[in-house]
């Protein structure tokens, strides 16, 4: 048996969805590599009531572990160390050492703001040195300290670790967390779990259920393996967590997946499309020529380290005065096919190849809608062309699915695609 764990995140503003949670996603990835097995997530405002309500809850489904997020600063709404401390039936004691260090931490802010009102300074340091009798405290990264704050002796419950809210100090702290005897002691005896990742494009999700079933009938025992699947961002990504006896019941049933969807395959050892690109260009650089994409695409192929090497650039050709000026299309393309064509689509793909001196180029045109689309032309049509390397063009056109900003991003995804089986001369 794994030990349990559930999260609760708080916070008014993720409850609203003003922030979105990072946290929750966060440490869940971590519990997995811990072998802990996490069952729910609770989002709650900052209201104590509420906090309490998720805590008992979580006590209710027998937690061995409960991680909170958020609720540890100095202001008077920040209730999660009271609460947790109330929770667990420990009394609450000024800690005079985490003070004085507390205070170290502020000195600095009181010289760069002058203006500052001490006494509300001190009292908000005071507090956070106001924690649980008998809790590990973790020493803050910001100003919070974090708490590892276990059941009373010989009482059932979950041990409940206090993190801060802002994922720059909640992620270092969860390292230092998971160093404490408490942490270690309420997670014992866990197993640990494997999890590995399929990602497959271009077929329906409806097919990987099929697939499930074939693997059945074929012998594969199923029920030894944690199968999810989902669909995003056009891709299915097919998740599996097994105990490690049952490897050899994961590798057969990914052999499965790969004869009976060895086109749509493109990953099995977790890695992105991104990933491969960067990887498959090697020493080969690109550039873009994006219309309805408006850069998306380029965005995407810089968003890592080292893109630089391999990105040219892109060219954000929107207007058709644009298309012709700055990437080179033919006026007369543009009149006799429509902005979006094949035509220009292969145009815009070879323009920013020349113009920006790259040995593969991409061109996207398309209609993103909500308004722009015409019978023949629909919102959702998107034509692209992956030229090079070489002599190689590829161009093909896709409807997509969903609003503006699905289009945009899956047409992404579809030249990420082309890309790939461009680079790999398929
Ligand atoms: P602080 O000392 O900053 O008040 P705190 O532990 O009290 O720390 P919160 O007040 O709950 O934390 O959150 C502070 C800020 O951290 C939020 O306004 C938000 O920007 C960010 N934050 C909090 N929780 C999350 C979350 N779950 N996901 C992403 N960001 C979050
Ligand atoms: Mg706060």
């Amino acid at each position: 048996m794994s030990a349990r764990a559930g999260i609760v995140v708080t916070g008014t503003e993720v409850l609203t969805g003003r922030v979105s949670d990072r946290n929750g996603p966060w440490l869940s990835d971590r519990l997995r590599e811990l072998g802990v097995d996490l069952a729910h997530i609770s989002i709650v405002g900052d209201r104590p009531q509420d906090m309490r309500a998720a805590l008992a809850f979580m006590a209710e489904q027998r937690m061995d572990l409960v991680l909170t997020s958020g609720g540890l600063g100095p202001t008077a709404d920040d209730l999660t160390a009271e609460v947790v401390g109330d929770f667990q039936g420990r009394e609450m004691v000024l800690d005079e050492q985490l003070e004085q260090q507390i205070a170290e931490v502020v000195r600095p802010l009181m010289t760069r703001w002058p203006g500052l009102d001490v006494a509300a300074i001190e009292l908000g340091t005071r507090k956070q040195a106001t924690i649980p009798a008998g809790a590990t405290i973790l020493e803050p990264i910001g100003t919070a300290p974090g708490l590892v704050v276990p059941p009373q002796q010989n009482a059932a419950g979950p041990t409940i670790v206090a993190l801060p809210g802002p994922p720059r100090e909640l992620q270092p702290m969860w390292e230092r967390a998971v160093q404490t005897e408490a942490l270690r002691a309420a997670v014992c005896g866990a197993t640990t779990y494997r999890q590995r990742m399929l990602r497959l494009f271009g077929m329906p999700e409806s097919e990987i259920a099929e697939t499930l079933r074939a693997a059945g009938r074929e012998g594969v025992e199923l029920d030894r393996l944690e199968i999810t699947t989902c669909l995003k961002r056009g891709e299915i990504e097919v998740v599996t967590r097994y105990e490690p006896d049952s490897e050899s019941v994961y590798d057969a049933f990914a052999q499965i997946v790969a004869e009976r969807h060895s086109d749509a395959l493109f990953s099995d050892d977790g890695s992105t499309i991104d990933d491969q690109i960067a990887t498959l260009l090697d020493r080969r650089t690109i550039a873009t020529a994006e219309s309805c994409t408006g850069g998306l695409l380029a965005a995407r192929l810089t968003d890592r380290a080292g893109s630089s090497r391999y990105v040219k650039g892109a060219i954000v050709a929107y207007s058709n005065e644009v298309k012709v000026a700055q990437a080179g299309v033919a006026p007369e393309l543009i009149e006799r096919h429509g902005a979006v064509s094949a035509e220009v689509a292969q145009a815009l793909a070879e323009g920013a190849r020349e113009r920006l001196g790259a040995d593969l180029g991409v061109g996207v045109t398309g209609i993103a809608g909500p308004d722009g689309g015409s019978e023949d032309k629909p919102v959702g049509l998107v034509w692209l062309t992956v030229a090079g390397p070489g002599d190689a063009t590829m161009t093909r056109s896709v409807h997509l699915p969903g609003g503006r900003a699905d289009v945009r991003d899956r047409a992404t995804t579809v030249a990420m695609h082309m890309l790939r089986r461009a680079l790999l001369g398929a």
